[in-house]
């Protein structure tokens, strides 16, 4: 039988915008939640975009890359496709790499689904960011990689304490241009400033 896949939107393999220290970040394609004001609608759909991957080759493109900390996985949402996923991170921390997920559900949404995937993808994180992203209610008390002041950090290791001063220092963008294409990534409000806007909307 073959493993379940995973379909993924985009990595960046090296950024320091999306979580403590250097990150291989991860996002995954699919949202069926869809939050008013999400910067990446173009990761909505399921079932097509991006690329697929089997677990265990992304697990070894991301323990390719030297020097990062841990990866950080974004969508889409990633209990959408918790089987794979989790497969993913349990490598990836085995080999020692912090883990840190953004998720559009709340955590009790997610106990609530009464998954074993869901709850293999849980027990993988070090750090988890739940709650829908509310564009009326933008994070301003500082802080940092928080898109919405509803949305909740969990600490869920001990790799990493509450008052680690990088959870508290500003916000950050990073732009690539690679192979012909721009990509911005970080701090959700300032990034979707720099988004190609449609000029009849
Ligand atoms: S949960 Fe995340 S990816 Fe999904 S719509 Fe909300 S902000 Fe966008």
């Amino acid at each position: 039988m073959t493993a379940p896949q995973l379909r993924i939107a985009q990595v960046i393999p090296d950024t320091e915008a999306e979580g403590p220290g250097k990150r291989f970040a991860l996002w995954v394609q699919g949202c069926s939640i869809r939050c008013p004001g999400c910067c990446n609608p173009e990761m909505f759909v399921a079932d097509r975009g991006g690329r697929v991957v089997s677990p265990a080759d992304l697990a070894a493109e991301i323990l390719a890359v030297p020097g990062i900390e841990g990866i950080s996985v974004l969508g889409g949402e990633p209990f959408e496709q918790p089987g794979p996923l989790a497969e993913v991170c349990r490598i990836v921390r085995a080999a020692g790499r912090s883990i840190m997920i953004y998720t559009g559900y709340t955590l009790d949404e997610l106990k609530e689904k009464n998954s074993p995937d869901v709850e293999a993808l849980l027990a993988t994180a070090d750090l988890l960011v739940d709650g829908r992203y509310d564009q009326t209610k933008p994070e301003k008390s500082g802080r940092r990689w928080i898109g919405s002041s509803n949305q909740v950090l969990h600490f869920f290791s001990d790799r990493y304490a509450k008052d680690d001063p990088r959870f508290a220092t500003s916000n950050t963008v990073e732009f690539r241009f690679v192979n012909g294409q721009l990509t911005i990534n970080g701090w959700p409000q300032a990034a979707d400033a720099f988004r190609r806007r449609d000029p009849n909307k």
